[in-house]
């Protein structure tokens, strides 16, 4: 019997994942820490488990809740959404062709240009914001396109359902980082998009104390496959705990996200009208390019948002250094809010311009933080 699908993220988010412990009928799932599993004398494992790194509780409880928090049929948990995103790389051969947004995670960039490129990937790097170009980017060895909306750290825009049509007619599979917007602001599979890949480190988790990844596949396909084989192959596996507290964290996702989005629109529209500030990016805000679609592909805008100086880059580092509520750090998706000078961050290859805030908006109290940028950006 199939049991009854729960289709509100808010109710998937609590239960997904959780079924009483029969050991002990506790509420709050165990912490299976034993790398190995006891065989049954003819050899066989009737609970599934032999070992930790091809399959542990904890792991396949948050892999259930992540899948059924996109609606996926399948999702694969990694130590870290870097690793996560080097699997589906590794999943294609040496030759193949794959479509990459300029506008993606530095880190996803630098895997691409320093280590899969030189493994013979052939990577196109194109402005995704612009479908035209990601179309003439197609070669017949094109087998993937990878795309982020809203991007890093301009907060651009792209039209997954145009990827995910691109990707169909190259007979190609697509993947949206979906980590700043979050299965409950963003539904990638809505779109047609083929993998939904996750930074859990941010949103996910939520706290800023747990580091992983995930790949989500809409439907089965030889790819998933072969990513869920390199899972345990490659052991790029998260620990038993950390998908314990990526479990209790995705149960309060909606309701953080969409705080942490109203406040972070409450904070886009002062910055607009603040003098010291040149322009903010936040695809909530009329003024930004990608507004509209944004308002059709999204249910709110996201917590993270940046803007740049009038006073260049001294003011940028002076006001990064004046704020005394916000935290001075990279990451983004935790309860804190953090700023950002990231153009520092990102190293010498950047574009980022040098006079750009990120904020990543926390839980706190909007008056609280806006006096805070108020009396940093006045100093
Ligand atoms: C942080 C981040 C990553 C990388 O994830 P890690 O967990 O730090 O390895 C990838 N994509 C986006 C959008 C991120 O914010």
């Amino acid at each position: 019997m199939t049991p009854p699908c729960p289709a509100h993220i808010e109710t998937v988010s609590v239960h997904a994942g959780r079924e009483a412990d029969a050991s002990a009928a506790a509420l709050s799932p165990p912490l299976h820490l034993s790398t190995t599993f006891v065989r049954e004398a003819d050899g066989s494992f009737p609970h599934g488990y032999t070992y930790s790194r091809a399959g542990n509780p904890n792991r396949a409880a948050l892999e259930t809740c992540l899948a059924a928090l996109e609606a996926g049929c399948d999702a694969m948990a990694f130590s870290s959404g870097t690793a996560a995103a080097m699997t589906v790389f590794q999943a294609l051969n040496p030759g193949d062709h794959v479509i990459c947004s300029r506008d993606v995670y530095h880190g996803v960039l630098r895997l691409l240009r320093e280590v899969l490129m030189p493994w013979q990937l052939k990577v196109s790097f194109v402005d995704a914001s612009k479908t035209d170009e990601v179309h003439r980017a197609v070669t017949p060895a094109t087998r993937l396109i990878w795309v982020e909306t809203p991007s890093n750290p301009l907060l651009k825009l792209t039209d997954l359902a145009a990827i995910a049509e691109i990707g169909r007619d190259a007979k190609a599979l697509s993947v949206c980082d979906n980590t700043f917007a979050t299965p409950v602001l963003q539904r990638p599979f809505e779109h047609g998009i083929d993998f939904s890949m996750h930074s859990t480190t941010k949103y996910l988790g939520g706290h800023s104390d747990v580091l992983g990844g995930a790949i989500v596949a809409r439907k089965h396909n030889a790819l998933a496959e072969r990513i869920r084989f390199l899972q345990s192959t490659g052991g790029a596996v998260p620990a038993p705990f950390d998908c314990w507290l990526l479990l209790r964290g995705a149960a309060t996702l909606p309701l953080r996200v969409r705080a942490q989005s109203a406040n972070a629109l409450t904070i886009a529209h002062h910055l607009a009208a603040h003098k010291a500030v040149e322009e903010v990016f936040y695809p909530g805000l009329e003024s930004h390019p990608g507004h509209a679609l944004a308002t059709r592909q999204m249910r709110g805008y996201g917590a993270v948002l940046s803007f740049t100086l009038r006073g260049g880059e001294a003011a940028a580092m002076q006001t990064a250094a004046r704020v005394q509520l916000f935290v001075r750090a990279t990451s983004l998706g935790g309860v804190e809010s953090l700023i950002e000078h990231r153009a520092s961050m990102e190293g010498p290859e950047s574009h980022t311009p040098r006079n750009l805030l990120r904020l990543s908006v926390g839980v706190e109290h909007t008056d609280d933080l806006i006096a805070d940028l108020d009396q940093a950006l006045s100093g």
